[in-house]
């Protein structure tokens, strides 16, 4: 068997990313097995976890194993370290895919982070975990149907005991960008335009995230964020333009990306709860 570091579709490098517990460490061990090695990330003292894996195609590519995340718009220190893992910034290897592992026990919350991940630019697909959990709690998922909603490859597979890993290893082979589009309302979608070409000509993201920072910019920055800066004057009059508008139509930036994301996630987790057969008439 050849050992190539590139697969067919030229991943070299993928990322798990997801919620905190929900299973990336466990669907990461069943990729990588036991060849891991843990580092540090440059400049600060959270742990790298790093492994390969053998792919379908003959290839043998790079695992990183990111810190747990709830919003692509980052926060806190480990939401921040993911994020700019995902995008290749602060020094940082850009991965080429990544694996969205999703709790299917918690799947709204689980479909916020990932709908956001398809804002990175980077071919995805998802590992439905905790099938088991969700099928337990009476509200099983049906992938199939997550996969023609969300238009990403999506396998269910169960973590800790490794199941349908090898269905995951073909599935980030046909690992696709960018997954389904949510919208705003009209007024918001223009200005993320606005705001989006800034961030392009800028140039202060790679290609393809530039939607995701607009958005990141537009609804959550502080004033003082360093990409702002880093954007110079045109980027920061765009930003500030557009958070003027969105204030005269007394539309709540932050509310605006969190709230019709979240209406967009429970649309979709209810389009894919697997409907339980209705008693008839004769029961
Ligand atoms: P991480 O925080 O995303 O890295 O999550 P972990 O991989 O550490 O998993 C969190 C917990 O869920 C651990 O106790 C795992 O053993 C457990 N776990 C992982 N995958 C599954 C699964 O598919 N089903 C069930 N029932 N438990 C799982
Ligand atoms: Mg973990």
């Amino acid at each position: 068997m050849s050992t190539q570091a590139e697969s067919s579709t030229g991943i070299r490098l993928v990322a798990l990313a997801g919620n905190p517990n929900c299973g990336k460490t466990s669907v990461f061990n069943a990729l990588t097995g036991s060849r891991q090695r843990v580092g540090n990330y440059p400049g600060i003292t959270v742990e790298r976890i790093e492994g390969t894996m053998d792919l379908p195609d003959g290839s043998r590519v790079r695992v990183l194993d990111l810190p747990g995340s709830y919003s692509f718009l980052a926060a806190s220190d480990d939401e921040r370290i993911a994020r700019d893992a995902l995008l290749g910034l602060a020094g940082m290897e850009r991965p080429d895919a990544v694996i969205a592992v999703v709790d299917a026990s918690n799947l709204e919350r689980n479909l916020y982070f990932a709908t956001q991940l398809f804002e990175s630019g980077l071919p995805i697909c998802i590992a439905l975990n905790m099938c088991d959990v969700a099928e337990r709690h009476g509200v099983p998922v049906d992938a199939e149907e997550l996969e023609r909603v969300l238009e990403v490859p999506v396998v269910p597979v169960h973590g800790r005991d490794g199941a349908n890993i090898d269905r995951l290893k073909e599935a980030l082979l046909r690992a696709r960008s960018p997954g389904r589009r949510w919208t705003m309302p009209r007024e918001g979608e223009e200005l993320l335009g606005n705001v989006r070409e800034a961030v392009e000509a800028a140039g202060i993201v790679p290609n393809g995230a530039a939607e995701g920072e607009a958005l990141r910019l537009l609804t959550h920055a502080e004033d003082d964020d360093p990409f702002l800066e880093r954007g110079g004057e045109a980027l920061q009059g765009a930003v500030r333009e557009a958070r003027k508008s969105l204030e005269e139509q007394g539309i709540d930036r932050e509310a605006l990306e969190a709230e019709c994301r979240y209406a967009v996630c429970n649309d979709f987790a209810r389009q894919v709860r697997k409907m339980h057969t209705e008693p008839g008439p004769s029961n």
